[in-house]
């Protein structure tokens, strides 16, 4: 499905709605509808268990979003929290600089693809990709000017180099999307935190609300290893939520203004954080392929300028309906968060390492996913129009939202054959009391069975339990399955544990391992 229908889906069906949106919205900010708070809570789960649950040696936290302002002093907010600002003179647009110029490489790359595919269609069987793209002189050269392009704009941003970026801008004759014009001002810095007053007792120090969730977890690190008595390499794992004031907030709840991360940091022993780096990449990557998400639509993106605080850093990439981008950061963050606390708050943290008799900082590997950004993700990858044999044979096209049935937002619904029908009801009903002890239920006696298949099919539920005649018969009652479409038939009593087994999330944690 194209982008505009999935956020369509998302507003139609109560998964996503545009925040304040009676009074006409406020820009990148969302609110979750039913479906949608159910959704983002079934990942938010995946997410902690697999971490938390699964793992000895991860602890959770839920740290405040306001915390002391010189957290972000240490951490380099304040001095480098900043995207890369340039405004058009004509349409008086604001855009991220990198992000042109990105657009613009953009384009090369889709030229690419076009002689890629006009190539695969020719050769068919025997087309070797990768031997067509080392091999072809058009997209050598193409691929040579992208490459200059990106690593002169890497090198301008590494050294802040505002001058740079506005030169490239210019030399490649970008244009501004809505006005045509290539007048730009200068690009500047734009720093991304928000900040507030605090009672007036901060004195003259802003408050800000937190860019990440991480500085969360650095500064209770002495609280944490002190209470939970874990030992070097342990990890500490929070979800919450972050802001940041993205200059441009476009495509969807891809980029917010207020947003939710998942994050863990993992302490480890200086001089074994890139070991640990690849370990957490894999384990990342696994993470996501569980969830049935094709390794085609995934890959990774090694850094090639790394942030101030990072000796490594990959992004994983995901395939969005607007072209791969990222979806979770790994990070091999050094020593640089704790120190900079150590430094500034005159507070020891050190951890005493046993094994080797020593005080040392930690190093640290961080994963960090946004909640929102995994959301899209798996909205987009499992929203499908499809063609299905209908009741008399012929065919019609229904639009299902593929979930895994772990994390679907409903997970059964109850369906009574004919709505005014006393026995019908009853039965569904007392079917309905005794799933809703295990799991997310709904009842729909409203039109005919097939639209309410239908219906559910379009918010992702796995499975349907229709009560019929026979059901007051020999208590069965039918269990159609949203993928195959099935129906196989089984006794009332033993609903709750089906549904359950098959939409337990146990499957997927093994997944993970
Ligand atoms: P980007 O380059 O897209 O701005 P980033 O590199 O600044 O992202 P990180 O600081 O590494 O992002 O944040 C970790 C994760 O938090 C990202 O991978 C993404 O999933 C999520 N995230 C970051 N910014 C936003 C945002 N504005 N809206 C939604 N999710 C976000």
């Amino acid at each position: 499905m194209d982008f505009k229908q999935i956020v369509s889906h998302c507003k139609e069906y109560g998964f996503v709605y545009q925040s304040s949106e009676i009074y006409d919205g406020l820009a990148a900010v969302y609110d979750y509808g039913p479906y949608g708070v159910a959704l983002k809570n079934n990942l938010k789960q995946f997410w902690w268990k697999s971490m938390v649950q699964m793992h000895e040696n991860i602890v959770g936290i839920d740290s405040s979003i306001f915390m002391h302002p010189k957290i972000w002093k240490a951490s380099g907010h304040v001095d480098a929290f900043n995207d890369p600002l340039v405004d058009n003179k004509d349409s008086k647009k604001r855009y991220r600089a990198d992000q042109l110029i990105e657009g613009y490489t953009d384009k090369i790359e889709a030229k690419i693809k076009k002689d890629v595919e006009k190539a695969r269609k020719k050769f068919g069987d025997d087309f070797d990709e990768q031997q067509f793209r080392t091999t072809n002189g058009r997209i050598i050269d193409r691929q040579a000017k992208i490459d200059d392009i990106l690593g002169r704009m890497n090198s301008y941003l590494t050294a802040e180099d505002m001058a740079g970026l506005k030169n490239l801008i210019v030399e490649l004759e970008i244009a501004c999307p809505v006005s045509g014009s290539k007048e730009w001002t200068d690009v500047r810095q734009f720093n991304l935190m928000f900040s507030t007053q605090y009672g007036g007792a901060v004195g003259e120090d802003k408050l800000y609300l937190r860019p990440e969730t991480a500085q969360g977890i650095f500064v209770n690190f002495a609280n944490v290893a002190k209470t939970s008595r874990q030992k070097i390499p342990f990890g500490i794992a929070q979800i919450g939520k972050a802001f940041r004031n993205e200059i441009v907030a476009r495509q969807f709840i891809f980029r917010m203004r207020e947003f939710e991360q998942m994050e863990m940091q993992f302490f480890v022993k200086p001089g074994t954080e890139l070991d640990w780096y690849e370990q957490w990449k894999a384990k990342r990557m696994k993470w996501h392929n569980a969830l049935g998400v094709p390794t085609s639509k995934l890959r990774f993106h090694d850094h090639e300028s790394l942030a101030h605080y990072a000796n490594a850093a990959a992004d994983i990439e995901f395939e969005f309906p607007f072209g791969f981008k990222e979806l979770e950061g790994i990070h091999s963050r050094t020593d640089f968060d704790l120190n900079a606390h150590q430094e500034l708050s005159g507070k020891k943290l050190q951890y005493f390492d046993p094994t080797v008799n020593e005080n040392y900082v930690p190093y640290v590997v961080e994963t960090s996913i946004g909640a929102d950004r995994m959301f899209l993700a798996q909205v987009s990858l499992n929203l499908v129009e499809e063609e299905v044999p209908d009741a008399d044979g012929k065919g019609s096209t229904r639009t299902v939202m593929k979930f895994h049935p772990a994390i679907a937002p409903i997970k059964c619904a109850v369906l009574p054959l004919l709505k005014n029908h006393e026995g019908l009801v009853k039965a569904s009903e007392d079917i309905l009391s005794d799933l809703r002890v295990s799991t997310d239920v709904q009842y729909d006696a409203k039109d005919a069975i097939g639209r309410r298949y239908r219906r559910q099919d379009a918010i992702g539920t796995p499975f349907c339990v229709t009560v019929d005649h026979q059901t007051l018969e020999d208590q069965t009652v039918t269990l159609r399955d949203r993928d195959s479409l099935e129906q196989i038939r089984i006794p009332m009593s033993e609903v709750r544990k089906e549904v359950v087994k098959k939409t337990s999330m146990d499957d997927l944690l093994l997944a993970t391992k």
